[in-house]
């Protein structure tokens, strides 16, 4: 579904180009920054259990690579994916617009947690990051892993495109508020659905964690035998995930407005 604002498409894509014009434009690259609250929320989120979670960044109209507050939705989650609900993330827009904030605001930062050490993207983030983010003008996916490793990818997607990675960063300048983790333990609980991992579909014993994320103790050694694999084997599997319907099918639309 596609929804319409006063302004145009163009209008938008024009300012937000040229915020990220003057970001770049700054000394140095430009930096992907973190609000200390909105950092905290993210790491306290991320430890809630060993499975992937995945959000949005909130930024303001005039600094759009500061990220002000990470909001999840209702998704589906297991140890190397995230599957964000159509109708969640249609909620979570018209809310976001309902508070006056522009798409460049809500829906351009793709942030979501890898429960191992390693926070670079698997083929399965790369794809959907292409297919769910390609069609808006830039994006963002960023990654965080256990020890705070990061990862954040600006993509440029018009004329001939471009990727470049860009640093991390959490900015202390300015005021925060406290945490609030019962908030954030009740977001978490409403929204965060744990799924079983499968590596074969022939072969149902490998997972028989409890779905209830608390309760959900990462296999470690499911993880490490996961990034243990041969290229082929892993292919594998991330195809099978690649393929299971519930995967980001259709909000291309919808996230690019
Ligand atoms: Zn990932």
């Amino acid at each position: 579904m596609i929804r319409k604002n006063a302004e145009t498409k163009e209008q938008m894509n024009a300012k937000s180009k040229q915020m990220l014009i003057r970001k770049a434009s700054k000394p140095g690259r430009p930096v992907l920054r973190f609000s200390p609250t909105a950092w905290a929320k993210l790491l306290y989120i991320r430890d809630k259990a060993d499975n992937e979670v995945g959000g949005f960044g909130i930024t303001e109209p005039e600094d759009l690579l500061f990220v002000t507050d990470f909001i999840t939705v209702k998704q589906k989650v297991t140890v190397v994916s995230v599957s964000f609900d159509d109708e969640a993330v249609a909620d979570f827009f018209d809310t976001q617009v309902d508070l006056g904030r522009k798409p460049e605001q809500f829906a351009r930062i793709w942030l979501h947690s890898h429960p191992g050490d390693s926070p670079e993207p698997s083929f399965t983030d790369e794809e959907t990051f292409q297919r769910v983010f390609g069609g808006c003008q830039w994006s963002i996916m960023f990654i965080i892993a256990e020890q705070d490793k990061t990862y954040a990818m600006l993509s440029f997607n018009v004329g001939p495109g471009a990727k470049v990675l860009i640093p991390v960063a959490v900015d202390y300048s300015y005021d925060f508020g406290p945490s609030d983790k019962k908030a954030w333990d009740d977001e978490y609980k409403a929204n965060v659905i744990v799924e079983k991992f499968s590596r074969c579909t022939d072969n149902k014993d490998l997972v028989t964690e409890d779905a209830d994320p608390d309760s959900f103790a990462l296999p470690y050694d499911l993880l490490d035998e996961f990034e243990e694999m041969s290229p082929a084997e892993r292919q594998f599997v991330l195809d099978e995930l690649a393929a299971k319907p519930e995967l980001w099918d259709q909000e291309s639309e919808v996230l690019c407005l």
